[in-house]
């Protein structure tokens, strides 16, 4: 099973694709994470990134394709993956789904798509969530004007990806403002459907 997640910040698809990992037994490839171990590993590109992701930025496109399409490719050779965070651009997308069609033509397994899932959660709702995370984790990009501003690239960068997924027939919507357990069930269900139907 190959599953992207897009939702906005706050709305539990950390969660939720950690479940989606256990249950379909594939790979859970955070962005979000990948960036954070290069900042506490002091690296090179750790130093580059630090200040987008403090001001609540997207980090540019090139270090983030760089650091999680080869692990994308070898996921998809073991089983599959749930991406988290990644693709967040409509250039992310496009530079994916050619990794994917490129590594398939070279021999590979099928790396392509099979579901992007999207959780819906409200500003509000997105705003307390991220506040109360910012309290309980100490996460440096979740203080209020940062989260505002986090909220804003998803609306201007990220949110024009559901069009471009639902014109390839991939978008399953999921109500996100309910229980853990709720929401996770309604995703499997969904996501069982989408690639029955496949
Ligand atoms: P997240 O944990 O997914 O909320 O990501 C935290 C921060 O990492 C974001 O606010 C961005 O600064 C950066 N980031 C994560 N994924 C991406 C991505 N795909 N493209 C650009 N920046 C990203």
């Amino acid at each position: 099973m190959r599953i992207l997640m897009v939702a906005p910040p706050g709305a539990g698809k950390g969660t939720q694709a950690e479940r989606l990992a256990q249950h379909f037994g594939i790979e859970h490839l955070a962005s979000g994470e990948m960036l954070r171990d290069e900042l506490a590993a002091g690296s090179e590109t750790g130093e580059k990134v630090r200040p987008y992701i403090d001001r609540g930025d997207l980090v540019p496109d090139e270090l983030v394709l760089q650091l999680v399409l080869d692990r994308m490719l070898a996921a998809a050779e073991r089983g599959g993956y749930v991406l988290d965070g990644f693709p967040r651009t409509l250039k992310q997308a496009h530079a994916t789904d050619q990794a994917a069609a490129d590594h398939q033509t070279a021999g590979g397994t099928d790396a392509r798509l099979q579901a992007v899932v999207h959780l819906a959660v409200g500003r509000a709702e997105l705003q307390r969530r991220m506040r109360a995370r910012g309290d309980a984790d100490g996460r440096s990009d979740d203080t209020a004007a940062v989260i505002a501003h986090r909220l804003e690239v998803y609306e201007a960068e990220t949110e024009p990806l559901l069009d471009y997924y639902r014109d390839q027939d991939l978008l399953i919507c999921v109500d996100g403002e309910r229980s853990i357990d709720e929401v996770s069930r309604d995703l499997i269900a969904a996501l069982d459907r989408a690639v029955v139907r496949q």
